[in-house]
């Protein structure tokens, strides 16, 4: 990875930038601002950005990763919700990558809800994610821009350990299932307070995404992941009682496990996906 083109942004500039926008960060939209290079530096490189790739940054706030995406991938597009901070990122890339420049979009919106992009189609989403609704931004994207093959996110290290747990962990759960739906997950590194600005109560983690195959089944997405839900919603219950009102009686939730070979003993945290996969198709048609 080569920097030379970006002056990636220290302390002062983002403090400088802030000021000069009257950008102060809010909690509500987990404004938390990358205010060390060495770490968009580490975030750059472990992203794995190729230089024919076209990366999709989630929150760009004042640009510090941006500038560091910029350097290395063919293109950036970048979605903000916050309308100061979106309106003044062409300029920042402009004083301090001017070379660069051409490679950017900005979108200002919610990226829970973005259908369609401008520029060229992203093949890698990475992006220091709003810690509150990381997971619902992940899913949507993964599920609505699906020329998304790999990526790497920053999340809250509880949620960056939640994404990647298997069957059996403690902290196994639906975000597990779900992103497992749509890719392997695996932790890539932690990161501390300090190099935020301002500095969050919560430490932060890596996350390396890879698109994989959506699981084989004849049950579509929709009705897998309502059946984890189900199943989640009382983890602490057998499979057997957790799936009564997703089946219409424990009787029929039994009927079901066992017709896709699954214990109906057991409980939701034990079961991998294509479990979750092939039980979803023997749901019983209620009328
Ligand atoms: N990427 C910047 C950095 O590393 O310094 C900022 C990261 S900050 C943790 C999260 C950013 O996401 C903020 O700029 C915030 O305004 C933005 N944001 C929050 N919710 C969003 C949403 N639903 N869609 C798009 N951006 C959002």
């Amino acid at each position: 990875m080569t920097d030379a083109a970006a002056a990636l942004l220290g302390p002062a500039d983002v403090r400088a930038i802030a000021t000069r926008l009257g950008v102060r960060p809010t909690k509500q939209l987990g404004q938390n601002f990358v205010i060390d290079a060495n770490t968009v530096r580490r975030i750059v490189r472990t992203a794995d950005i190729a230089p024919s790739d076209v990366v999709l940054e989630v929150g760009p706030g004042l640009g510090s990763l941006t500038l560091g995406l910029l350097s290395v991938a063919a293109h950036v597009t970048a979605i903000e919700i916050d309308a100061v901070l979106a309106g003044a990122l062409a300029e920042t890339v402009a004083e301090r990558a001017p070379s660069l420049a051409g490679r950017l979009d900005v979108v200002e919106g919610d990226a829970m809800r973005v259908a369609s992009l401008p520029g060229p189609a992203p093949t890698a989403v990475v992006a220091n994610l709003p810690y509150n609704v990381a997971v619902p931004v992940l899913l949507h994207l993964l599920e609505h821009v699906p020329t998304i093959r790999h990526g790497l996110v920053m999340v809250q290290a509880e949620v960056a350990d939640r994404l990647v747990a298997g069957p059996g962990s403690k902290v196994y759960g639906v975000p597990s299932v779900k992103i497992a739906w749509y890719a392997e997950a695996r932790r890539a590194g932690a990161i501390g307070r300090t190099v935020f600005w301002p500095a969050p109560n919560v430490d932060s983690g890596l996350v390396a995404l890879h698109r994989r195959p959506e699981p084989a089944t004849t049950a579509g997405r929709g009705a897998v992941f309502a059946v984890v839900d189900a199943a989640f919603a009382q983890r602490r219950k057998t499979l057997r009682a957790a799936l009564s009102g997703w089946a219409g009686s424990p009787q029929s939730a039994e009927a079901a496990l066992r017709a896709a070979g699954i214990d109906p003993g057991a409980r939701g945290e034990a079961l991998p996906l294509e479990d979750f996969a092939r039980l979803a198709e023997h749901r019983p048609v209620r009328t």
